[in-house]
């Protein structure tokens, strides 16, 4: 049995956060205290080595997680997963049924754990389903622990899940994910094979830290702002005199709500097993970020979400809003999820530590190297990966890093890099001490490079950073994207050193043959390494000579995953057949098209509804001032002036209004022409009626504006 949650109002903190962390999984020792040996065993060769899930084993595991989920109060069940909306899905089903006597029986059997039928036809397939075309499966993810959520008055027992389409084409982020996993395995397994380490290694993983950053708004605000309810953003909204210059929130004191909410956040978070670690105020007033430590990148993926859901669910209680949205606030930083990514044996070897001797750790050199090779091969559809109408507003907008993809290695790797370029390695650069010249304060070890906070892919100690991932983002996706192109590079590499080094493996031919293959893959691809300021106009006139792909906008990115060199690397590696990858780069077109139609008609519906009436009453109070100025035989030319030229605002908002009214009324029968129209008309469109409402803001008496500001919207906490 898990420990029940107790009151955590006094007591030991340490012995609180172990009394809950887990209580609401289905975890491997509350398996292992309620499962058979037997059935125990086999299940950990599937979650640890990746063996095909016995059948048999099944019946008994779905007695048993009933069981538990019952004696925790659960009354349903559902097959929880992520179909490619973005979001997660459920359909519930009672526990309970009848028993046949006028009675009750709690039922769950193996066949309703493994598989489940939800309707596939309201979900976007992409083309690969017409709407009539219904039928799709749920199939038992063993490897991501069932858990309860908790609402209100119900407890539901989820049990994580891959989504199929009764054609067995994937119809969710989970799938192509853990056959990317796949792919990178069996490639990194002979790289060690190559070097003799792969003993007691059965597969690689690639493991996952992401950071969320995200921003609390009060909620009554909130619902007063129809833009913030229906797109999560702000269409409008001048800038308030004091934004993000002083620099004051960064790091600074979390205000006392905000702490009451995060503290309740990562409590609901410990008890679903998510590992939540770090917690600080973001650069934007208003913006906060939650981080958990690294886990196998499927599993973050499924963290991730609930993570993102937590927030959502429990900001209400604190009368607040979670905004999850990239951009928000126009004027201040945007949020993103910094993707911490590395690769690891199962053993718990993680591939990308460079350790003290970088210079002859040899395999690790390998894996850094093929890294590189596939960012800048493949930059194109990192970029592309983490394309969205939202992301949009924030790459490249000096606060994010730009949508050049390149790579900051740090001086210790650069220098060791040009080295193997010139030949065999002889040093690595340490960082030394920082003696900060007061005695009462300890010697710093300092590291051997500094940040850099503009790259879009860092090397941060022994892990990639890519920071390019927007806030609201599912990060299935882009790490499907970086474990295929890796694999591919890995792949390459294998096969080169194979040859290189031959059959007889001696240290000296094995050495010669990988920096003999690391000095060829260097030359090639270090193009891509930039450690300078990506922020910086120079690094863009840079990137163009390098010959590095600068994707703008999110229209660009699409058209590179119909590309076909992309849609043959997803197919030879099992990722995606080609009929999955077009469905999903259909499906991310639609959704570019329909945010920015939603965004375009809210506009709208906010400035005819809201701001043009209260500008005209503001008019009017003008008019009328004049009037009874004039009246008194008073002269008041400057009113009239400004009369004047408030009209002439007046009816800016007006034709502006129209205007994207009109550019949204064009829509091209094909989605790829209607999503360069909505970028190259649209857009420029909402953009100008978004200038005139802003500055009608500043002009309209307070208690006429009919808005929450930007001012209350990030400063009341
Ligand atoms: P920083 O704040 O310097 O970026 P942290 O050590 O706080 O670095 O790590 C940030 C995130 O990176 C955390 O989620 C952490 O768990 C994750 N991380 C650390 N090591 C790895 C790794 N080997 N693979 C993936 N993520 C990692
Ligand atoms: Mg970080």
């Amino acid at each position: 049995m898990t420990t029940p949650a107790r009151s955590l109002n006094g007591g030991n903190t340490a012995e609180r956060v172990d009394s809950i962390f887990g209580a609401d999984i289905f975890s491997r020792s509350t398996m292992r205290q309620r499962l058979p040996k037997e059935v125990y065993r086999s299940l950990l060769r599937t979650i640890d080595h990746g063996e095909p899930l016995d059948p048999a084993a099944a019946d008994v595991v779905a007695a048993s997680m009933k069981d538990w989920a019952i004696e925790n109060g659960a009354s349903h069940y559902t097959h929880w997963f992520q179909p490619l909306t973005g979001l997660t899905a459920e359909k519930h089903d009672s526990l309970a049924g009848p028993d046949g006597s006028g009675g009750v029986v709690f039922n769950f059997s193996g066949s309703e754990l493994v598989q489940g039928e939800p309707d596939a036809s309201s979900f976007p397939s992409g083309g690969l389903r017409a709407t009539f075309e219904a039928r799709g499966y749920t199939a038992w993810d063993a490897t991501s622990p069932a858990f309860l959520m908790r609402g209100e008055n119900n407890v539901t027992l989820c049990i994580p899940t891959a989504f199929v389409s009764w054609t067995g084409e994937a119809l969710d982020t989970k799938i192509p994910l853990l056959r990317s996993v796949e792919a990178l395995s069996s490639q990194a397994l002979r790289i060690l094979r190559i070097f003799g380490t792969d003993e007691g290694v059965s597969r690689i993983i690639t493991t996952v830290g992401p950071e969320q950053e995200y921003f609390l708004v009060d909620r009554e605000l909130y619902y007063r702002r129809p833009d913030l309810l229906t797109c999560e953003r702000t269409l409008f909204g001048a800038k308030p005199p004091k934004g993000q210059q002083l620099e004051d929130h960064y790091f600074g004191t979390i205000p006392p709500r905000v702490l009451a909410f995060m503290s309740e956040s990562e409590r609901e978070l410990y008890r679903l097993g998510v590992p939540v670690k770090t917690r600080h105020n973001e650069v934007a007033p208003g913006q906060y970020e939650i981080a958990p430590l690294f886990e196998a990148s499927h599993i973050a993926s499924d963290h991730q979400m609930l993570l993102m859901e937590t927030l959502k669910r429990v900001a209400p209680r604190f009368g607040l809003q979670a905004l999850l949205h990239e951009k928000p606030f126009a004027g201040v930083n945007g949020s993103g999820k910094h993707n911490n990514w590395s690769m690891s044996t199962d053993t718990g070897v993680n591939l990308l530590d460079p350790q003290d001797d970088t210079h002859t750790n040899m395999q690790f050199l390998v894996f850094l190297v093929a890294t590189i090779r596939a960012v800048d091969i493949h930059a194109d559809l990192l970029r592309a990966s983490i394309a969205s109408a939202a992301n949009d507003h924030r790459l490249g907008a000096n606060e994010a890093p730009p949508a050049i993809i390149s790579i900051f290695l740090g001086k210790m790797l650069s220098d060791i890099l040009e080295q193997v370029e010139r030949g065999l390695p002889k040093r690595t650069i340490r960082g030394g001490v920082l003696d900060l010249g007061a005695k009462t304060l300890p010697m710093l070890p300092r590291h051997s490079g500094d940040r850099n906070r503009t790259s879009p892919f860092a090397f941060t100690g022994n892990k990639f950073e890519f920071r390019a991932v927007g806030s609201s983002a599912s990060i299935a996706w882009p790490n499907t994207v970086l474990n295929t192109i890796v694999a591919e590079s890995l792949e390459y590499m294998a096969e080169q050193l194979e040859r290189a080094v031959g059959s007889r493996r001696s240290p000296a031919r094995l050495q010669a043959g990988v920096i003999a293959v690391l000095k060829k893959v260097i030359k090639q691809h270090k193009r891509v390494i930039f450690d300078g300021d990506n922020y910086s106009e120079e690094w863009h006139a840079e990137a163009r000579d390098r010959g590095l792909p600068n994707l703008k906008d999110s229209v660009e990115a699409f058209g590179v995953l119909r590309a076909r060199k992309n849609v043959d690397l997803f197919r030879k590696y099992g990722v995606l057949t080609k009929a999955e990858h077009d469905s999903r780069t259909h499906i991310m077109v639609e959704k570019y098209i329909k945010q920015l139609a939603i965004e375009a008609e809210t506009m709208v519906s906010i400035a005819r509804g809201q701001v043009l009436p209260a500008a005209l009453r503001h008019q009017q109070r003008m008019a009328e001032a004049v009037a009874a100025t004039q009246a008194a035989g008073v002269d008041c030319d400057d009113t009239v002036d400004a009369l004047r030229s408030f009209v002439e605002l007046v009816t800016r908002v007006r034709y502006a209004t129209a205007a994207v009214e009109q550019a949204s009324a064009h829509p091209e029968a094909d989605p790829m022409k209607h999503a360069t129209q909505i970028s190259r008309q649209l857009k420029p469109a909402m953009a100008e009626l978004r200038i005139a409402v802003d500055t009608a803001e500043t002009l309209v008496a307070a208690d006429l504006w009919p808005l929450p500001t930007y001012r209350d919207l990030l400063f009341l906490k």
